[in-house]
C-alpha cells in the first residue's frame, strides 16, 4: 500500500527544513541580483540549525521511507531559495551519478567531493547518444586522455570534480559512451566560462574544455572499459542517473511553486478573498477558485515525484515514474508561477517580491535532465512499447 502519512519523527524534520529556508530566502534577492558573486558555504544566521543529516539520527522502521523524505526535504529547501540553497549544499548531480555507475571503492574514494555532471555539448543535448567527447587510452601511462568540450554544467565552477559523458568508440554508438571522475586541476582540464541566466542564478552553470586532458585509468566509473554487445548495455547503466534525479529536479521546481502559492494566498487574502476548499465552484470568487486549481495541480504533481521516489524506496523499477513526474511537474510549476503571478496582479512583477524570481527560477525544470518533450517521449515508449528507433 502506498501511504505518504508522514510520522512525527518526520513531521519534525521538515519543520526544521523550512525554518531554515527561510534563512535562504533572505538572501535569495541579493544573489539574484549579484550573479558574479557567490554565496558564503555557511550563511551566518544558519549557524543555529543543526546539519539536516543529523536530523535523521534515531529513525524508526516506520518511518517515511528515505527517497521519499529526501524529496519532501529538497522542495522544503528550495522553497526558501533553490539556488542560494544549491550554492551552500554539499554535492551536485555528479554524486547521483556516482552513486548510479561507480563501484563501490570509487563512491568511498569520491563520495566525499561537489561533483558537477556534464553531458551536454554545443551540439549534443536532448540526445546524450551524440556526445561528441573522446575517450583515449594511453595503454603506456595507464592514463585516459579526453578530448572535447561540455555545455551548461550545473555548479560547474564550484563542484570539485566532475562525472563527464565521452565516448570511447564513436563507430559503437550508444554503448561506446562511458562516464569518467575528473577532479578539478587535472591537467588539460578548464573552466572556460560561465554563464548569464535568466533565473537560478546564485548557482553557477559553467562551460569546460578537455584539451589532451589526462586521468588515471581508474577513473572510468563502473571501471568496464569493453563495449557491451547489447547495443545499449553501458549506456543504460549510466542513464540510471536519472531515475534518481528527475524527481529530485521535479521536487525542486514543486517547492518553489509551492513559495508562490503561499505568497499569492496571503495575498489573496489582504485583498479581502478568502480561498475555502469547502464551498463549490458557485460559491467561490473567480479568484479564489483560480487558486485552488493552481494548488490542485501542484498536489497533483506532487503526488507523481513522491511515486517516483516510493517505488524507487521499495526497489522497483521507476523509469516511467521518473520521466512522469518530471513532465507533470516541468509544466505545472510554469501554470502555477504564472497563474500566482496573474492573480496577485502588478506586484506579481515587482521586484520588491520575489513572485517575479521564482516565474524565473521554476522555468528549468522543464529544461535539465531531458526537457518536457524527450520526457513524454520517453512516457510514451514505455506505455506503447516502443523501442527507440520506433518513436523518436
Ligand atoms: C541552467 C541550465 C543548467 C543545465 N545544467 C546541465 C548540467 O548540469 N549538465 C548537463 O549535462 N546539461 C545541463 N544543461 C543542459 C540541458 O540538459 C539541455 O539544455 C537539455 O538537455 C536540452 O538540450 P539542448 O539545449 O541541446 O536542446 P536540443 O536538444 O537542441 O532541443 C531543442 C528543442 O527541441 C526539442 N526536441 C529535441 N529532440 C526532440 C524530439 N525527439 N522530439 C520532440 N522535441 C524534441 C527539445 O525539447 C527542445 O525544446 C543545463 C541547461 C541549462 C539551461
Amino acid at each position: 500500500m502506498i501511504d505518504f502519512m508522514l510520522t512525527t519523527n518526520d513531521q519534525k524534520i521538515l519543520d526544521a527544513v523550512r525554518r531554515e529556508a527561510l534563512v535562504c530566502r533572505s538572501y535569495a534577492r541579493h544573489y539574484d541580483e549579484h550573479e558574479d558573486e557567490f554565496p558564503p558555504d555557511e550563511l551566518p544566521e544558519a549557524g543555529d540549525f543543526p546539519p539536516t543529516m543529523s536530523l535523521f539520527a534515531g529513525r524508526e522502521p516506520e518511518d517515511t521511507g528515505l527517497g521519499v523524505m529526501s524529496m519532501l526535504l529538497t522542495a522544503g529547501q528550495t522553497w526558501g531559495d533553490y539556488s542560494v540553497r544549491m550554492r551552500r549544499g554539499k554535492g551536485g548531480l555528479g554524486n547521483a551519478a556516482l552513486r548510479a555507475a561507480g563501484t563501490p571503492e570509487q563512491q568511498q574514494k569520491w563520495g566525499g567531493l561537489t561533483l558537477a555532471m556534464a553531458i551536454t555539448e554545443p551540439g549534443c543535448g536532448s540526445d546524450p547518444s551524440r556526445v561528441q567527447m573522446t575517450a583515449v587510452l594511453d595503454e603506456a601511462t595507464d592514463e585516459w586522455v579526453l578530448n572535447g568540450e561540455k555545455i551548461f554544467v550545473t555548479t560547474g565552477c564550484r563542484a570539485q570534480g566532475v562525472v563527464v559523458w565521452a565516448t570511447i568508440d564513436k563507430s559503437a554508438g550508444r554503448a561506446g559512451i562511458k562516464s569518467f571522475l575528473v577532479e578539478k586541476g587535472a591537467p588539460g582540464f578548464i573552466v572556460s566560462g560561465k554563464e548569464k541566466k535568466l533565473g537560478i542564478r546564485a548557482d553557477d552553470t559553467a562551460a569546460y574544455v578537455f584539451d589532451n586532458c589526462r586521468i588515471p585509468r581508474g577513473n572510468l566509473l563502473g571501471g568496464k572499459e569493453e563495449i557491451p554487445q547489447e547495443s545499449s548495455g553501458g549506456f543504460r547503466g549510466v542513464m540510471k542517473t536519472f531515475n534518481m534525479t528527475r524527481p529530485a529536479v521535479a521536487g525542486i521546481g514543486l517547492g518553489i511553486a509551492e513559495a508562490a502559492l503561499d505568497f499569492t494566498r496571503d495575498a489573496l487574502r489582504e485583498a479581502g478573498i478568502q480561498v475555502e476548499p469547502g464551498p463549490g465552484i458557485a460559491a467561490q470568487s473567480a479568484a479564489a477558485q483560480r487558486f485552488l486549481e493552481l494548488e490542485a495541480l501542484y498536489e497533483a504533481a506532487m503526488l507523481t515525484v513522491l511515486r517516483a521516489a516510493w517505488l524507487s524506496d521499495q526497489g522497483q523499477p521507476n523509469n516511467l515514474e521518473s520521466s512522469i513526474c518530471k513532465a507533470k511537474a516541468g509544466a505545472a510549476v510554469r501554470e502555477i508561477t504564472q497563474g500566482c503571478i496573474e492573480l496577485v496582479g502588478p506586484m506579481g512583477a515587482s521586484r520588491e517580491h520575489l513572485l517575479e524570481k521564482w516565474f524565473r527560477d521554476v522555468r528549468i525544470t522543464d529544461i535539465y535532465e531531458g526537457t518536457g518533450e524527450i520526457q513524454r517521449l520517453i512516457i510514451a515508449r514505455n506505455i506503447l512499447g516502443y523501442g527507440r528507433e520506433e518513436l523518436k
